[in-house]
């Protein structure tokens, strides 16, 4: 298990990783997920020992590896971009740290084959990396991240290089790899689809600081604070007074609440709904109407309604609250109402 006690890395005065501590235990994947420049990187390549901390420990296995040289630790790194070596063919790639412990040809080249079949290459053993694509040759250097069993993989970004459609093929086949494999993974991203699919874990880091770590669906349902939940990808934030006729519309008790986080299907059109307002305006996908209303004690929120449903700009309508889509916020204490009845802030 890898356990971070207090660990700060500065630059200069400023503090890129900041008190963090967290523990990974063995077999499980964690993604620390969190917004560009918020130490992500930087924290990886503490635990890697590619940065020495100004304080804390890091142990692994009971081991403090603080001070620790990078290629003792035995961990091993994968990046955005694989950077596969691009005179060796896929085989030489995958095969090269098991080369350099003299591993026999024959254990290696079982070892490589299956890693290949594991990532879904079986035939690309004699490929050159030039001639493969971005989500092969990520794949590529998956495999030879995996070929000496690292006590710990650490994944920067990994798939954040490719376009949305392989992203979300890979975030799912990387977290059956890293099962099939049973690795202790840390990863990091600022793609919080990725860091769902893939991971046990999830930490929410934000200017250097862990703000939040638990399962995906604690994190998902109670986000530490409103800017985590935006960060999530939910559409709204609403606090204070404005919060508690939505929160009553979806049968939750407001006692608790600071606020609450809404994605974008929250609220929807329906005949007879607790609250009443006014559409803004209207644009239908393929699949529902999106429309945009002004509440009068909650300000202007998107919600849904079916596409058989015909509105317009001005309408007066009724809406209903989806409990399932939203997320109470906690109180924060002396910010609690101080944002008042005043509009909620629609994410750009
Ligand atoms: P992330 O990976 O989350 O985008 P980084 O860990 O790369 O963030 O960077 C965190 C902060 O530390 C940023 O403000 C960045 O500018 C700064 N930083 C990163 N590396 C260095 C460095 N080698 N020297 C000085 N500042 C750095
Ligand atoms: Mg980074």
């Amino acid at each position: 298990m890898l356990t971070l006690d207090h660990l700060t890395v500065t630059y200069g005065a400023t503090a890129a990783v900041d008190d963090v501590s967290l523990e990974l235990p063995a077999g499980q994947v964690l993604a620390v997920l969190g917004p560009s420049g918020c130490g992500k990187s930087t924290l990886l390549r503490a635990v890697a020992g590619l940065e020495r901390p100004r304080a804390g420990r890091i142990r692994f296995g009971g081991q403090d590896v603080t001070t620790t040289a990078t290629h003792r630790r035995g961990f091993a790194l994968m990046f955005q971009d694989g950077q596969l070596f691009p005179h060796l063919s896929v085989a030489g790639n995958v095969g090269y740290s098991l080369r350099l412990r003299r591993t026999s040809r024959a254990e290696r080249r079982d070892r490589v084959a299956e890693l290949l079949g594991l990532v879904g290459l079986p035939d690309y053993a004699e490929r050159m990396p030039g001639t493969l694509s971005g989500g092969e040759r990520q794949r590529v250097a998956l495999a030879r991240a995996l070929a000496v069993r690292p006590r710990l993989l650490l994944l920067d970004e990994p798939l954040s290089a490719l376009d949305r459609d392989l992203r979300e093929r890979l975030a799912a086949d990387l977290h059956d790899i890293l099962r099939a494999e049973g690795t202790t993974a840390l990863l990091v991203t600022h793609d919080h689809d990725e860091a769902f699919t893939v991971a046990d874990r999830i930490g929410v880091m934000r200017e250097g600081r862990l703000v939040q770590e638990g399962t995906p669906a604690e994190v998902w349902r109670h986000p530490a604070d409103a800017d985590t939940a935006r960060f999530l990808g939910y559409a709204a934030v609403v606090a204070g007074a404005a919060a508690v006729p939505l929160l009553s519309a979806a049968g939750l008790r407001a006692g608790a609440a600071g606020g609450l986080a809404l994605r974008r299907s929250a609220l929807r059109l329906s005949v007879g709904g607790p609250l009443t307002g006014k559409v803004h305006s209207v644009r239908t996908t393929a699949e529902q109407t999106r429309v945009v209303v002004d509440l009068p004690d909650s300000g202007r929120l998107d919600a849904v309604a079916g596409l058989d449903v015909a509105v317009r700009p001005g309408d007066v309508v009724r809406l209903g609250v989806d409990p399932s889509r939203v997320a109470l916020l906690p109180v924060v204490s002396g910010a609690g109402t101080s944002e008042g009845p005043g509009p909620a802030w629609p994410q750009a």
